[in-house]
């Protein structure tokens, strides 16, 4: 029995992985679970998973969900960063599955590990703001970070049985989200509810914005660094519309491995929680035959230009990997409230990671105030 710490359960991931909780309740229960705000929905799932404490965002939310369990024998109830802390380092739970959005993930992965937690990582703001820190420290405590994002998943796959010392290349793949055959003098046109509609998968609304703006693969560039120890010259990002191919490891020898599966989210998650087992999902195979192709085409950074600030925070290091993670964090949003258009996104973060004084090596105290200056500096260009 795997005991869990779902943090963000009522997103898209956490949601999924309940799904594969249900499917094996011989093989997982949860423990502890945290949701930022539907409130709603987390009395829903305390109810059916039964676990043993859960944390909101705040003491207003933690009394409405008392409300809603009306008192029931129900779990110990707590709010805020500290909440979430304890969530990640619960005694009773053996594996954290971060699956919050955003940059709240970056503490509670941090106390997961110092209490020796195993970890599956849906939350990849963490390495991309802290990889070296957050690496590092997993291994002193001897704690593995399975990677749920399914870019990272599919390379993990891929490189069971082989050597890192053998890697040449990672190459991920992107859909290349829904503009991706929209020409660039139609961009300005870009509506909050385009950019909300993505060809493939179905996600929370900040990691489809970051799709459609291809930043999301900028930030797995950044993460793949971090989780599989490669240069960034050593990472190719390769647009496959049909999303198939869920990314490939390039080997010395000439060998590409790639892994393939439908986009569904459950194969990820599952592999992340019962690897080196494969459970049963009931997922079909992808229909090759009604495929007919797989394509593959190279990324348009004049469309989209958060590769290259992707690629020169990662050549860069430092903060600036922060920088730009909490810059596209405010753009992203202001985007969401239609504060900003779809182009300004990409304009206000380019000017921020300028402006910004990189400091080399950074400790935790100064990748968060790099974090803190970029969404001020951010906001202000707004
Ligand atoms: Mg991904």
């Amino acid at each position: 029995m795997k005991r869990l710490s779902i943090l963000g359960s009522t997103g898209s991931i956490g949601k999924n992985a309940l799904d594969i909780v249900r499917m094996y309740p011989d093989r997982f229960r949860v423990t502890a679970m945290t949701a930022a705000n539907n409130t709603e929905c987390l009395a829903k799932q305390i109810e059916e998973f039964k676990p043993e404490i859960v944390a909101v965002i705040d003491k207003e939310r933690a009394l409405d969900l008392s409300r809603l369990l009306k008192g029931n024998h129900g779990p110990e109830i707590l709010f805020g960063e500290e909440g979430y802390i304890e969530a990640a380092s619960y005694k009773n739970s053996d594996m954290v599955l971060l699956a919050m959005v955003g940059s709240a993930g970056l503490k509670p992965a941090l106390a997961a590990i110092e209490s020796k937690k195993q970890i599956a990582l849906a939350n990849k703001e963490t390495l991309v703001m802290a990889g070296d820190i957050v690496m590092a420290r997993a291994l002193e405590n001897g704690v593995s970070i399975m990677p749920v994002d399914s870019e990272h998943s599919a390379i993990f796959q891929c490189l069971q049985g082989n050597r890192q010392k053998d890697i040449k290349k990672l190459i991920l793949t992107a859909s290349g989200g829904p503009f991706r055959t929209k020409p660039l003098h139609d961009f300005k046109d870009i509506s909050l509810e385009d950019a909300l509609h993505h060809p493939n998968w179905t996600m929370g609304k900040k990691i489809t914005i970051d799709s459609a703006t291809l930043m999301n693969k900028g930030l797995e560039v950044i993460e793949a660094l971090h989780l599989f120890h490669v240069l960034p010259e050593e990472i190719e990002v390769v647009i496959h519309p049909e999303s198939i191919v869920h990314s490939m490891v390039g080997f010395k020898d000439g060998t590409v491995m790639a892994q393939m599966g439908r986009p569904d989210m459950k194969g990820a998650i599952c592999y992340a929680l019962s690897s080196p087992e494969r459970l049963d999902l009931k997922l079909d195979f992808p229909d090759f035959t009604g495929l007919g192709a797989l394509t593959f085409e190279k990324p348009d950074t004049k469309k989209f230009p958060s590769l290259l600030f992707a690629f020169e925070a990662c050549k860069e290091k430092g903060t600036l990997p922060a920088v730009l993670n909490a810059a596209n964090e405010i753009a992203v949003n202001a985007f969401l409230e239609k504060r900003i258009s779809f182009q300004d996104i990409f304009r206000h973060i380019s000017k921020t990671m300028e402006s910004h004084t990189r400091i080399d090596n950074p400790d935790l105290f100064s990748i968060i105030e790099a974090d803190c200056w970029a969404r001020e500096k951010l906001e202000s260009l707004i």
